[in-house]
């Protein structure tokens, strides 16, 4: 095992933007780190970028202390687990796993050892004469990881491993994937486009848009402290809603909802300005359900979906009675362009997402007052999208930088 270190590294390829910017990161031994991001965010470049598979057109990768930018792929001692598997129809599981092993005069006894020790991680023993036609994809993609694991490389590289299983069994493999990494310890880089597998999987998680790195964190503090807007639109499921509120020197205002100033926010040199204010779904509560009086929106349900353990709503800003003629909504397209919507537009476009108590008697048509726990307030600068800290500066210190400062060991003096 060993820790991955990426300086400045910046990939173009012919006749395209930057694919990878100016991407620095430290990737601890032993670590599990998830590079995550949407379509086209430079994901896979720089897996590849790592594996050797392409040359940075800028920075340096080590492994360990060892600079690799310019070796092949094959004295990287990494290895990679595709989407696609890969695996050798014509070989049977065992074969598959044996193979890597047998071009590199492995012994025979030593092969034997380490692919029944990789079968019995994976629960693949009983499996090993058949050959890939014969396996579900799950058992194909545990063949995958086999394979990899079976070389006991220094970094273990995944790209999309799970996405072309069907959803169920995406989670239960995500499990196992957790479950085999507390097993073999192996530094892994897997990269997803798919939030929800990088918050569970991801000792530390690393959001990627256009080629640069937006924020490097433990699940919860992206979740809690998102860097960005970006990142606080990404990350969470349902997306945490976006609504432009105007900073007063009490308080915030949409339309003309009052709303407290989030604690631990200082936004004094916003005063007059506008914001962009961000509430995750699950800070909502249908007003029916809570006792006291805590600060509320008034709005018209648009679309009710019951989940059984919660329910998800849709909500318009009622105009009557929140003067939300003039107050935005701010959304994310597919391709990653923010865009603002008024809130009374017709048609799910200028609508907040609420997760409520189920036992919501909410209708489809009929107003709804919602509370929202302003603990759960996000503040964001309008113009650069930074997060608005407690200093009331939009630039919150990375985290990879601090957290390298905590985990920088107490090294002997030596030279
Ligand atoms: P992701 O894995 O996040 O979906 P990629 O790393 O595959 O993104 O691609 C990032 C960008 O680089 C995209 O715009 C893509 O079109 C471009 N790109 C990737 N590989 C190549 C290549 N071999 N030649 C030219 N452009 C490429
Ligand atoms: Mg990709």
């Amino acid at each position: 095992m060993a820790s991955v270190t990426l300086r400045g590294v910046s990939k173009a390829f012919a006749g395209e933007v930057e694919a990878v910017r100016d991407v620095s990161l430290e990737i601890r031994d032993g670590e599990f780190i998830v590079l995550v991001g949407p379509s086209g965010s430079g994901k896979s470049t720089l897996l590849r970028l790592i594996a050797g598979l392409e040359r940075p057109t800028a920075g340096d990768i080590l492994i360990g202390d060892r600079v690799v930018t310019s070796l092949r792929p094959k004295s990287r001692d990494i290895a990679m687990v595709f989407q696609n598997y890969a695996l050798y129809p014509h070989m049977t599981v065992r074969q598959n796993l044996a193979f890597s092993l047998e071009i590199r005069r492995v012994s025979k006894e030593e092969v034997g050892r380490r692919v029944e020790e990789v079968a019995r991680t994976l629960g693949l023993d009983a499996l090993l004469k058949r050959k890939p036609a014969a396996l579900s994809g799950g058992q194909r993609q545990r063949v995958a990881m086999g394979r990899a694991m079976v070389r006991d490389p220094q970094v273990l590289l995944l790209d999309e491993p799970l996405s072309n299983l069907d959803a169920a069994l995406r989670v239960e493999m995500r499990t196992e994937l957790k479950r085999i990494h507390y097993t073999i310890g192996t530094t892994s880089v897997y990269v997803t486009h798919d939030q929800v597998e990088a918050m569970t999987l991801g000792d530390r998680v690393a959001v990627l848009r256009g080629g640069e790195l937006q924020q490097i964190a433990t699940p919860l503090e992206i979740y809690r402290r998102p860097a960005n807007v970006f990142v606080a639109a990404f990350i969470g499921s349902p997306s945490m809603n976006l609504v432009e509120a105007s900073v007063g020197s009490g308080g915030l205002s949409v339309g003309d909802v009052d709303l407290p100033l989030p604690a631990g926010v200082d936004l004094r040199r916003y005063e007059g300005r506008t914001v962009i204010l961000g509430i995750r779904p699950n800070d909502f509560e249908d007003a029916a359900m809570v006792s006291g009086d805590g600060p509320a929106l008034e709005t018209i349900v648009d679309l009710v979906e019951e989940l059984g353990p919660e329910v998800h709503l849709d909500v318009r800003l009622d105009p009557a009675r929140t003067g939300s003629d003039e107050v935005g909504i701010l959304r994310f397209s597919s391709r990653g362009e923010l865009s603002t919507t008024p809130a009374i537009a017709a048609g799910g476009q200028g609508t907040l997402r609420a997760i409520v108590d189920a036992r919501t008697q909410a209708r489809r048509g009929d107003p709804i007052r919602l509370t929202v726990d302003p603990r759960g307030f996000h503040v964001f600068d309008p113009e650069t999208g930074l997060a608005i800290g407690p200093d009331g500066d939009a630039s919150p210190p990375h985290e990879a930088e601090a957290a390298e400062a905590d985990a920088a060991p107490a090294a002997p003096e030596t030279s």
